[in-house]
């Protein structure tokens, strides 16, 4: 089994799902996985948090790319290093 990579190749996708960019179909499977994922819903959860607290402090405006990129990325340490 390998439920870890199951994951993160699911959490690569994360960020598309939440600006609702993902492609329709391989929204479905993602949501459906979340269903059975704490971990990954803890990781949407985190994300749609994090990208709301930044909209309301700031101009209505998409987080810049390195900002989204380390978050994902610390994000990722904190859930899959272990
Ligand atoms: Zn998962």
């Amino acid at each position: 089994m390998s439920d870890q990579q199951h994951c993160k190749d699911y959490l690569t996708q994360i960020s598309d799902f939440i600006d609702g960019d993902l492609h329709p179909q391989l929204c479905a499977q993602l949501e459906e996985h979340l269903q059975n994922c704490e971990n990954c819903t803890i990781v949407v959860n985190t994300m749609k948090r994090t990208i709301e607290l930044y909209r309301v402090s700031t101009e209505p405006q998409e987080i810049p790319q390195d900002v989204r990129a380390r978050l994902f990325k610390c994000l990722y340490l904190d859930d899959f290093r272990k």
